[in-house]
Order: structure tokens, then C-alpha cells, then sequence
């Protein structure tokens, strides 16, 4: 007896999978690890020496020696796992000390540890919000917040990128609401631009709503003792009631922490599944971290640096723009290339990804960014300077783009 032909619903899991995997080729979408040996922006992948312009470390801190002496200390001290949750027996005095200081660099009244960035912003939404709030995003705010708003079940709003007036006029579209939470990155992670928390502040007490600000790339890079985003701007701590940072990017280590009242924090030990249902981070990596931002404190000659590198990076790469490689307006050490017209809205992931290998056939690895995780039209390399890195290196860097682009220029100029 012949079987019927299989119908859609006895297909086996690994057909299903395999065509949604054919559709992320098709699109140009689909994502591939690397393995790496030894510690960055000076990789060894595939047996060859590479040159990283695409990490997050930004003060070059994950392979520095006395982080690895503090992580080596703490887990001899307090063990390399944390055994058990921060509510049955998995909060050490590493994460309490870590917790202290991350109150006092951040000014606010406490903090509270969390395992990623992406669980503590999925634990701030779980905790804050409900059916019924709404969370009213930047529109180019981070996956992790927009998780987050899901998984609380709260109405998810968006506004223009950098825009407080349209904010405002959303709130204000909202004022019989319960609850209203703003959130905003403090340094946008695919843009490198910064939010103005200001601006956002004042529509958000005009309009009776709480500000939720994810530093997670401003913490250690920007400000006089690298306090991030929001001390650059010179704003009282309580003018932002919810800050998240994380300690995987600028501050070499892993994890993350919301800082805040008294109440919020309590509120978060009570009320955020993300935070009580997991093993509490590595307190070797807690200890390592107090190391960490002792470093960011004492030794500002790191941001210095960078900065300078920053700088020599955009005056060297403004000639690009006559091939299609256009700087964002950024000053921070994310510095993306955007490939051919913003303005056009084509497809240019293909571009982005010529331009990658292009680079890396000189040994520079800097990988291409594609919708959807940036709009349609502006597929990007995601530049990214570390202290870590030297002049030469962003001499080297700029001149594999002028070279890479000069030869693939006829391919992919910018339609006119
Ligand atoms: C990286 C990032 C996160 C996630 O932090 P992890 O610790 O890597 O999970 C959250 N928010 C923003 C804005 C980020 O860039």
C-alpha cells in the first residue's frame, strides 16, 4: 500500500527546521560562528592572525591579567559557581561587596546582580510592568527590552530614534494610563549614538512616566570615571529611576546590574522571575569585576585613548563616503559604516557581506550587520575600537577599507 504524500503536519522537526534554514540563506541572513584562540583584538581563527574590530571590550579589560588574577582569587575564595540562587544560598559576599560598589559608582541607592543583560532587562519588565502598561521604546532600542516587554505581557509602543518630542506625543496619547515606562539605550549599539536623557527625562515627568535607561555600552567608556551615559550628561541619578549596566562589554567580565532605590531593588528580588528562578552569577566573576572597576576608576588613560583612537578613525574614514561607506554621526567607540545611501532602503546585506570578506582576505575580522537586527537598506560593518588596540592597528584598519572598497567600488557604488 502506498503511503499519502506526508502532509504538512507530519513532517519530521528536522524538515521543518531545514526549510526555515534554506529561507535565512536565501535572505542572506543567515549567521555563522567562529571559533577564536587567544585573546582579542589578536585572534588566531583557522590557523591564520587576526585583527578584531568587532567586540565590545571596549577598554580592552577581557584579557587583562589582573582580571584573570582576581577571577583565579575569587573562585578559590568563593568557589567558580554559585551553587544556587541569590534566594536560597547562592549570594556570596562577592556578589554583596560587587553589589555595594556598583551603588557607589553608579550613585544610586543599590544595585542588584544579574547573570546578562538580557535577563536583567527581561527581569525589569517582569517585575514592572503588566497587561495593560505600556512600554514605550527608541525604536532602535536593544532586542533584550523588547523581550522584556513581551514576556511582562505590556503593551509595546515605539518612538522615532532620538526623538523626546515624539516621545512626548506618544505619552501624552497615553495619559489615563496606569503605568507608562520609557526605556532608551544610554550608547545605541548598532548606531553608536547617544540618547539625550534630558529630554527624555522631561517628557517622561511631564507625562507621569518612569525612565528605564540600558547603558550597557556607556558604562566604563563614556564619563569623567567612566560612570557612563548618564554621568556624561551631568544628571542626578534620581532623574532615572531604572539603570541597567552590564559587565560583559567595557568591563571585561560578564553579567549585569540594575541600579536604583531602595524599593526597586526590593521589588526586583521579589518580583522578577528572571532573578529569582537562576543560579546566581560566578562569584569568581563578581570578585574578578571589583578589579575591573577599580581599573576603570584608576586608569583613565584608557579612554583617553580610545578616544583619540575614535577620532583618528573618523578623519581617516570621511574619504570613504566617496565609496559608497558612510560614518554615522557617532562619537563613541562603536563607529559603524554604513554601506552605499541610507536613504535608499535597498537591500544591501550583500554589499555589507562582500565588504567583510574583502577585509578579511587582509586579516581584519569585522563582521557585517543585517536586518533584521538594523532597519532594511542600512547593513553595516559594526566597527568597534577597544583601548586595547593601537594607532597602527587604525591606520591598518583604514587602510584595508580604502583598499577594499576601491576594488569592489565599480560593484557596489551607491544608485544615483
Ligand atoms: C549587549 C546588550 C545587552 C545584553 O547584555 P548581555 O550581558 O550581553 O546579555 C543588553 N542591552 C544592550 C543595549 C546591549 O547592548
Amino acid at each position: 500500500m502506498r503511503k499519502s504524500p506526508r502532509s504538512h503536519h507530519d513532517s519530521t522537526l528536522d524538515d521543518v527546521l531545514a526549510s526555515r534554514l534554506a529561507r535565512q540563506h536565501e535572505r542572506h541572513r543567515y549567521r555563522r560562528r567562529r571559533t577564536t584562540v587567544g585573546i582579542g583584538p589578536r585572534f588566531q581563527r583557522e590557523g591564520c592572525e587576526w585583527l578584531a574590530f568587532c567586540s565590545n571590550d571596549y577598554l580592552g579589560l577581557a584579557g587583562d591579567p589582573r582580571l584573570a588574577e582576581g577571577l583565579a582569587e575569587g573562585a578559590r575564595r568563593f568557589g567558580t559557581g554559585g551553587g544556587a540562587s541569590h534566594l536560597v544560598c547562592g549570594h556570596s559576599e562577592a556578589h554583596a561587596r560587587l553589589e555595594a560598589r556598583l551603588a557607589e559608582w553608579t550613585g544610586c541607592q543599590r544595585a542588584l546582580l544579574f547573570s546578562s543583560g538580557y535577563q536583567a532587562n527581561l527581569g525589569v519588565f517582569s517585575a514592572l510592568l503588566g497587561r495593560g502598561d505600556y512600554a514605550l521604546h527608541d525604536r532602535f532600542n536593544h532586542a533584550s527590552l523588547l523581550d522584556g516587554t513581551r514576556l511582562a505581557g505590556a503593551r509595546l509602543m515605539r518612538f522615532a530614534h532620538g526623538d523626546a518630542k515624539d516621545c512626548g506625543q506618544h505619552l501624552a496619547m497615553l495619559d489615563s494610563a496606569r503605568h507608562k515606562l520609557v526605556i532608551s539605550d544610554g550608547v545605541f549599539s548598532m548606531d553608536g549614538d547617544v540618547a539625550d536623557l534630558a529630554a527624555l527625562a522631561e517628557q517622561c515627568s511631564r507625562h507621569r512616566a518612569w525612565l528605564m535607561v540600558d547603558d550597557a555600552h556607556g558604562f566604563g567608556v563614556l564619563g569623567a570615571n567612566g560612570g557612563g551615559t548618564r554621568q556624561s550628561q551631568g544628571i542626578d541619578p534620581a532623574v532615572v529611576p531604572v539603570l541597567v549596566g552590564t559587565l560583559g562589554k567595557a568591563l571585561g567580565t560578564q553579567g549585569a546590574f540594575v541600579a536604583g532605590s531602595d524599593a526597586l531593588i526590593e521589588a526586583l528580588i521579589q518580583f522578577a522571575r528572571p532573578y529569582v528562578y537562576t543560579t546566581s552569577l560566578s562569584p569568581a566573576l563578581a570578585w574578578a569585576t571589583l578589579t575591573s572597576l577599580d581599573i576603570v576608576r584608576d586608569e583613565p588613560e584608557r579612554r583617553d585613548h580610545l578616544f583619540t583612537l575614535v577620532e583618528r578613525f573618523r578623519n581617516g574614514a570621511v574619504g570613504l563616503s566617496a565609496f559608497g561607506l558612510h560614518l554615522m554621526p557617532s562619537r563613541t567607540p562603536i563607529q559603524p559604516l554604513v554601506i552605499g545611501s541610507t536613504r535608499e532602503g535597498g537591500d544591501n546585506a550583500v554589499a555589507a557581506l562582500k565588504l567583510a570578506s574583502a577585509l578579511e582576505a587582509a586579516g581584519i575580522w569585522c563582521t557585517a550587520i543585517r536586518p533584521p537586527t538594523v532597519p532594511a537598506g542600512t547593513a553595516r560593518l559594526r566597527i568597534t575600537l577597544s583601548a586595547a588596540h593601537d594607532v597602527a592597528d587604525v591606520d591598518r584598519l583604514l587602510e584595508a577599507l580604502h583598499d577594499c572598497a576601491r576594488r569592489l567600488g565599480s560593484a557596489q557604488e551607491s544608485p544615483t
